[in-house]
This record gives structure tokens, sequence and C-alpha cells, in this order.
């Protein structure tokens, strides 16, 4: 594999050789992956096996120990010179961080604030963008995800799943290049899993470039170009979803779908 060159690469994430450890546990232990601008890669695996933590890495939450990992084209929290590499500033890291969007399992909204005012929040914060853009745009987003009618509400007052869908139109506010989920419908209760799958959806059809760990085999099989299965910290298998899924090559592979399908 070869570095992307340019923002113009086809590939939003390279991810060359991932080893994370954590003391003396090897959490990824040799990740190579590309997922191209535009698609949506599903990633599963058993609890353990290193997908949070993956997706931790591509952000740059957690420093690699060793490999490179490229998103929109910029080495993720280094400086590459001479063939030697020399760690980011704090804040050049949360600048290439902002291009990144990020969903968890847990909502993490504020609770003070209203909807509105997260989905606000950090355009204002950090960005410094002008408020009265920022609430128009932050508007038109929670329109998008089915919640026009909630933007004066609390989270408390909010159903999990509306929860959820706020989050994710905070973490667009940011007009991120890639967007990262971790188990997002994983807390909710089974009646609200398919709103926040649709909101999902619907970002896929407009062509953003997305990460999800899920255990949503028919989102993975419907929505993904591509279906990683992940164990033990490597790459077991990876393709088209409904080939991972209808014809898996690896023992383990087949174990693991034999519990979930
Ligand atoms: P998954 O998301 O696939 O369930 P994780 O990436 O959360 O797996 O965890 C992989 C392994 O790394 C687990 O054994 C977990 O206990 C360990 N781990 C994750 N984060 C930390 C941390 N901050 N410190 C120590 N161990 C960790
Ligand atoms: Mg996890």
């Amino acid at each position: 594999m070869t570095a992307p060159q340019t923002t113009a690469d086809d590939r939003m994430v390279v991810a060359e050789n991932i080893h994370k450890s954590y003391g003396r546990l090897d959490v990824l232990r040799g990740i190579d992956l590309e997922v191209r601008r535009g698609e949506v890669m599903c990633v599963v695996g058993p609890s353990g096996s290193g997908k949070s933590t993956f997706l931790r890495c591509v952000n740059h939450l957690e420093k690699i120990n060793a490999g490179r990992l490229w998103v929109n084209g910029q080495l993720m929290g280094y400086r590459e010179k001479s063939g030697r590499l020399y760690e980011l500033r704090e804040s050049e890291v949360a600048a290439q961080r902002r291009d990144i969007g990020m969903v968890f399992q847990r909502f993490n909204l504020f609770p003070h604030m209203t909807v509105l005012g997260n989905v606000m929040e950090a355009p204002v914060q950090v960005k410094r963008e002008p408020r009265a853009e920022v609430r128009e745009r932050a508007l038109r987003l929670l329109d998008r995800v089915g919640l026009a009618d909630k933007a004066t509400s609390y989270p408390e007052q909010l159903s999990g799943g509306q929860q959820q869908r706020v989050a994710i139109a905070r973490a667009l506010a940011m007009a991120p290049s890639l967007m990262l989920f971790d188990e997002p419908t994983s807390a909710l209760d089974p009646e609200l899993v398919g709103e926040v799958l649709d909101v999902m959806k619907d970002l896929a059809r407009d062509g953003m470039t997305m990460i999800v760990v899920t255990h949503e085999m028919g989102f993975a099989r419907e929505v993904g170009d591509s279906l990683v299965f992940m164990d033990g910290g490597v790459v077991v298998e990876s393709g088209s979803p409904s080939d991972v899924l209808t014809n898996p090559r690896h023992e383990r592979t087949q174990a693991f779908l034999s519990k979930v399908l």
C-alpha cells in the first residue's frame, strides 16, 4: 500500500499495519484496510476483538504503536519528513479530528443544553462559525433526522432513538468527511433501532463515507459496501457483505455468524 498523496485520492481511509497495545495486551495486531470515498464499511466481530479500539485509532483518540493511518489524505497524528515521523501538536491533531464525526453507543449529549444547543455547540465554540449560519444549518440537520419539532427540548425529554439521532445531527454539524459509528443502536430498545438505522441509511445514500461497527447484519447487507470481520485484533475476512455473510471462508467467521444470524 502507498500513502495517499492528496485529498483527491479515491481512498478516504488507509490503515497500514496498525498495531495497538495496552501494556502487554496486544489489542490490534496489524490491521490493513482501505475505505474509498463514499463507501460504507461495516465492521463486525466478537466482543473484545478490537473494533472500538480501531475506531478510536482512526480519529487518533488512541495513539497507535506502529503502522500508519491516513484520513482524507492526512497522516493522523504525525508529520512525515525525510522518512521520519514527527508528532503533531495537540492543536494540529484537534484540527485533523474535526474532519471526522463519531457516534457512540451512548449518546453523550450535553444534558443542560437544548437539542438545538447540542447541535450548534461545536461549530460555534470550536470552529468559531457565525451563530446565525450555524443555527440555520443545525435546524436543517434536525429536520433531516426527523426532529425539527424537538429543537427546544432537552435530551432527557427524548427517547433513546431520538437522542441518538440528535447525536448524529451533532456530528454532521461539523461537516465531517468521514463518520465513525460504534454500535450506535446497541443501547436502544428494539423498537427504536429502525429509526436510527434509517437516518444512517439516508446518510449513506447521500454519499457519506462511513465505518460502522454494528451487530445489525440486515443493515450491513443492505447498506454496506464492504464487510470486515475482526477477531483477536486482526481482520480475519473482508469482502462484499453478501459474500462474507453467505459464504464465510474462515472457520472463525462461520462460528461468529452462526451465533448472530
Ligand atoms: P470491541 O470493541 O471489539 O469489543 P475493544 O476495542 O473495546 O473491543 O477492546 C479490545 C480489547 O482491548 C479488550 O480486551 C479490552 O479490554 C482492551 N482495552 C480496550 N481499551 C482499553 C484501555 N483503555 N486500557 C486497557 N485495555 C483496553
Ligand atoms: Mg466495542
